[in-house]
């Protein structure tokens, strides 16, 4: 018989605090954790405002010696701002408190400094909010970094609701396009023997399920949908540490996401101002092509992002049809080493244009 040689080690948030007004909290989750006393508020500018503020007031109260870093963009610069402040000033616990970009940048200073960190979002973008990964822009993109999962979250919905409707729109097409990503992983797994777990791919696609599910009642100025969406992602985030990878909640629709990114600033459509596309819009639009793609029901990830408010075509994302082509072509080659729908020399580009044009995109 064979031995049996298989190790794995998991790493999960240890507490969950999701609610409405559970901010006041932060000095008994703290207490909890028990780390020490020397604790770095991250924020920026807005999230100071939104939230930062009060944490700092709160935790002062209760005896912490609070620091407080303001961040700007999520840069490797920024990142080692933070790392050299908190070596500077002894820290031992850390509060990341903002939308995705904060989080990220205090996921990996607090991942390089080996201290734990609590991530409060402030919006809900993305489901960097709770994963183990993070992701920093750089001249031509953005890249995804390895990362340590927060020892603790603490959402507040009453915080988050007041963000735009747009960013909830935006988090929420994101775990959707877990249901494509995990029809990536399940062919690489038959195609290439890539390892599996299907407990993580079923938590991500009952990540995805629940939003898909509620499309209906999420819309603008109702707490309940940023509860839904918090709930969504912090299952896709306990998805990626049962996975120990971003397997359950990224694969093509993410590789054409990023290579969008990669490709540069969208275009300024006639008359309109310009926007810039988010993250977890140009997922969900991924998610539609490479569900078509995989013989999935790409209409019903079109419909639930149709009824949730996200973009679904090219036109509503802000970005030219020359541009989403350019990107499913060339999609493969932001992570060629990860097997997807795409194989390995990506889409031609009759393909890519049928493609987009059969799922409405363009
Ligand atoms: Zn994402």
């Amino acid at each position: 018989m064979e031995r049996f040689t298989k190790s794995k080690t998991m790493i999960f948030p240890r507490e969950i605090i999701v609610g409405h007004n559970t901010t006041p909290q932060i000095a008994e989750l703290c207490d909890r954790i028990g780390v020490g006393t020397s604790v770095l508020i991250v924020a920026d500018k807005k999230t100071k405002k939104l939230s930062g503020d009060d944490i700092n007031k709160i935790l002062t109260k209760a005896d912490y010696d609070v620091k407080f870093k303001l961040v700007s963009d999520p840069t490797v610069g920024e990142v080692n701002r933070v790392i050299k402040y908190g070596h500077k000033h002894n820290i031992n616990l850390m509060v990341g408190v903002g939308g995705g970009s904060v989080i990220d940048v205090t996921k990996l200073a607090a991942y390089e400094l080996s201290e734990p960190f609590i991530s409060v979002p402030t919006s809900a973008a993305h489901d960097g909010i709770a994963s183990p990964r993070a992701s920093l822009r750089h001249s031509r993109g953005s890249v995804s970094k390895t990362a340590v999962s927060p020892l603790a979250i603490l959402a507040d919905t009453k915080i988050i609701n007041k963000a735009p409707y747009r960013m909830l729109a935006s988090g929420c097409a994101d775990a959707i396009s877990n249901i494509s990503a995990v029809m990536d992983w399940e062919l690489a797994h038959r195609l290439k023997g890539e390892e599996f777990s299907s407990h993580a791919a079923v938590l991500s696609k009952t990540a995805a399920q629940l939003l898909i599910d509620n499309a209906e009642d999420i819309r603008p100025d109702s707490e309940d949908s940023s509860w839904l969406a918090v709930k969504a992602m912090i299952v896709s985030g306990v998805a990626m540490s049962v996975a120990g990878n971003t397997r359950p909640a990224s694969g093509s629709e993410h590789m054409f996401s990023h290579m969008l990114d990669h490709l540069g600033p969208g275009i300024m459509l006639k008359g309109r101002k310009y926007r810039k596309p988010l993250h977890g819009e140009q997922c969900g639009i991924g998610a539609i092509m490479m569900v078509y793609l995989h013989g999935g029901d790409w209409e019903k990830i079109r419909d639930a992002l149709k009824k949730i408010g996200a973009p679904t075509c090219s036109e509503e994302l802000g970005v030219s049809k020359k541009k989403i082509i350019e990107a499913l072509i060339r999609a493969q080659e932001i992570r060629p080493e990860r097997y997807t729908i795409l194989g390995e020399t990506g889409l031609t580009q009759d393909a890519a244009k049928r493609l987009a044009k059969t799922t409405g995109v363009i």
